[in-house]
């Protein structure tokens, strides 16, 4: 039987020479893949109490929200910077070349909220991070950070739980 990480695909250079991309979005093109990825993010979530599931654009809204939708919570949406039409808190965090910056809405988490962050893939943990940052401005509690998948060697997971965050992937 297929594993799930059988269904990642790598592709050399991409987006720049010498990075290998995991493509987790090969997932979804198969009906058994998608299952499979869904069900083992939603095992990681067995046994925990919270209130809400945030995904951070775009792959963690594509693998967060049927767990939101399964697990009957709400979802709530970390986007790029200037896409929100209300109220938003951000928070801008390094890349490997480069700044970004992540924003929410400031109605969407409150206060005493425990929060389920979801994305695809952990690399160096930054993006994750900083959504737990806003997460935090608002009052919320990040009670566990998944991801379909972890790359080894940066040092993803090692960063957040130094922290004191709860990691967990589907595919390790
Ligand atoms: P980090 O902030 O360094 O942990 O990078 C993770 C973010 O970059 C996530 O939002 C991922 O979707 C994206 N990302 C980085 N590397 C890859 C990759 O190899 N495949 C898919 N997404 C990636």
């Amino acid at each position: 039987m297929k594993e799930l990480k059988d269904y990642v695909v790598t592709i050399p250079d991409f987006p720049e020479p010498g990075i290998m991309f995991r493509d987790v979005t090969s997932i979804l093109a198969d009906a058994e893949g998608l299952k499979l990825a869904i069900d083992s993010l939603q095992k990681l979530l067995e046994g925990i109490d919270f209130d809400i599931i945030a995904g951070t654009e775009s792959r963690g809204f594509i693998f967060g929200m049927p767990l939101a939708y399964n697990l009957h919570k709400p979802f709530v949406l970390i986007r790029k910077k200037g896409k929100l039409p209300r109220e938003t808190v951000s928070e801008t965090y390094d890349l490997e070349y480069g700044q970004a910056t992540i924003e929410m809405h400031t109605d969407s988490v409150k206060p005493g909220q425990k929060v389920v962050l979801v994305d695809d893939l952990i690399a160096t943990g930054g993006t994750i991070e900083a959504a737990a940052k806003m997460i935090e401005r608002l009052g919320g509690e990040v009670v566990k950070m998944v991801f379909v998948m972890e790359l080894a060697g940066l040092n993803g997971r090692k960063r957040l739980e130094d922290k004191g965050y709860s990691v967990d992937s589907a595919i390790i």
